[in-house]
């Protein structure tokens, strides 16, 4: 194909109408309601199986537990949360600020190389929405034809039975998701006693429960992908993210263009191989045509690629005029290839990983700080003794009560705890001062090195240096005059 012609249909075109208009909405600002044709074909047969193995994750990991907490909970209104059994509280923002850097350039780079593959595969509004409530509109409403003579037909018993069998399913599902969602964030055992005590003693999680299926119902029956392409930001940045050699799904316009009808008794070996069927239009659930280009509302949900490879396989041309493939693989046949961009996220990615990996190597359980109390001197004490006053700070990071002990370890003298002991809840934080009280004989300068050993019950948790102040020792003083 020609330059001229290539130019003609430069997916980045940015005067082409579809990159103004959204394919969901009339010039008006009227919704257009969406009626995908039901996909089937090898792209479709994956998804159902990757879709079985997420469903059954998200709803099986709730009921894990380990040493008798969940395995994953995210306990925003505490700001607790437990990952993979490990508790992380407030005390841990840095790692999650490190994390969610972590996880934003891993996005980025993920989209710059592999496009919208998440959206397509694993996004729960994607699984949702196509996997489970598109399914069962097929088998009650049947495909896009039926569906939309249904809409059409006036309110027939019939009509009634479909749309409330429907939509009865349809709530019972969000409320099953709202049920899990919610455990998630407050654990499974606190959503069964919701769930089984009487509804007077759990009203704010009663109030949750329908709040959230409620939401859920709203976006799976009515606003669909309108999520995706309105709500969603990760959508809207594709335009950023993606450049012409990220992986996409891409309609080859070499091979297909020009495109037109297949016609008997008619040369048409000036014609590309698409053949103008539109079933890879009648299939997507966003209502594009991936023929005009990547767009902002493609969830890479791969429906369009089964759709012509069944035309394809019909008409005995190759498959593959719609796939996964770079503008630049199409146009230019050029080979995957990492570039500089991709290059720089991922040195980033892997300096952040390393970071990240090392703090949650290192973490440790409790958090002590033992600091001499600013602005104090030391003070005298009867029985020729000095004293300095200490501050202490505990972050307990475990699930159980801590019992602080402090224990003297490089002098002999008395450790005494201002006011109650030093005992620290789970998740929680201490801040307590103490004294160290020590023989004057002990000690043989103005500064004299500490060691305090840190203990939850007997078991040792942190060994810490900090010094005591002392009066001058003349004889000392004398001494070094002496020797010098
Ligand atoms: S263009 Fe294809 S991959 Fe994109 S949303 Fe439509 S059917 Fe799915
Ligand atoms: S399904 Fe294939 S052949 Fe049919 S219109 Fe789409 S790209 Fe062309």
């Amino acid at each position: 194909m020609s330059e001229d012609k290539l130019d003609k249909l430069n997916p980045d075109d940015e005067n082409k109408t579809y990159r103004n208009e959204l394919a969901t909405v009339t010039k008006e600002g009227k919704r257009k309601w969406i009626f995908p044709k039901k996909p089937h074909g090898r792209f479709y047969n994956a998804r159902n199986i990757v879709t079985i193995i997420l469903l059954f994750v998200l709803f099986v990991t709730p009921f894990i537990k380990l040493n008798g907490y969940p395995f994953i909970l995210f306990d925003f209104p505490n700001r607790n949360f437990i990952l993979f059994g490990i508790p992380f509280g407030p005390h841990d923002f840095f790692l999650f600020v490190l994390a969610m850097i972590a996880t934003l350039v891993f996005i980025i780079l993920f989209t710059a190389i592999f496009g919208r593959v998440f959206c397509g595969w694993a996004c729960p509004q994607t699984i949702f929405m196509e996997m489970v409530f598109r399914k069962i509109e097929y088998w009650i409403e049947g495909d896009y034809r039926e569906q939309k003579k249904l809409k059409a037909a006036p309110w027939t018993g019939k009509k009634i039975f479909k749309k409330g069998t429907k939509h009865g399913i349809f709530f019972a599902i969000s409320f099953i998701i709202a049920n899990f969602f919610l455990a998630y964030i407050i654990g499974m055992d606190k959503l069964i006693g919701i769930v089984t005590d009487p509804p007077s003693k759990h009203l704010q999680g009663l109030i949750a429960i329908t709040i959230f299926s409620g939401v859920f119902y709203w976006i799976f029956s009515y606003f669909r992908e309108q999520v995706c392409t309105l709500v969603c930001p990760y959508g809207r940045l594709q335009g950023v993210l993606l450049d012409r050699d990220s992986v996409v799904i891409a309609y080859d316009h070499v091979r297909g263009e020009p495109r037109g009808k297949i016609k008997k008794n008619e040369d048409q070996s000036n014609l590309g191989d698409c053949i103008d069927c539109r079933m890879c239009v009648d299939v997507c659930p966003t209502g594009i045509d991936i023929r005009d280009g990547i767009q902002l509302e493609c969830v890479n949900c791969t429906a369009c690629i089964d759709a012509c490879d069944e035309v394809m396989d019909k008409v005995n041309r190759p498959r593959k005029l719609i796939k996964y493939a770079s503008i630049n693989s199409i146009e230019r046949k050029t080979m995957f290839r990492f570039t500089p961009r991709a290059i720089v996220y991922s040195v980033l990615l892997f300096i952040l990983t390393g970071i990240l990996s090392y703090l949650l190597v290192t973490r440790t359980d409790f958090s002590v700080n033992i600091l001499r109390t600013p602005g104090m001197l030391f003070q005298e004490q009867p029985g020729d003794k000095v004293s300095n006053l200490y501050d202490i700070n505990v972050v307990n990071k475990t699930f159980k009560k801590a019992d602080i002990n402090l224990k003297l370890d490089n002098i002999e003298g008395k450790l005494q705890v201002i006011g109650k002991k030093l005992e620290v809840d789970p998740q929680g934080i201490i801040d307590a001062k103490f004294l160290l009280i020590v023989p004057k004989s002990n000690i043989h300068g103005m500064v004299t090195p500490i060691k305090i050993s840190v203990y939850n019950r007997d078991k040792l948790i942190k060994e810490i240096s900090t010094s005591l102040l002392g009066p001058v020792n003349k004889k000392e003083i004398e001494k070094d005059e002496k020797e010098g």
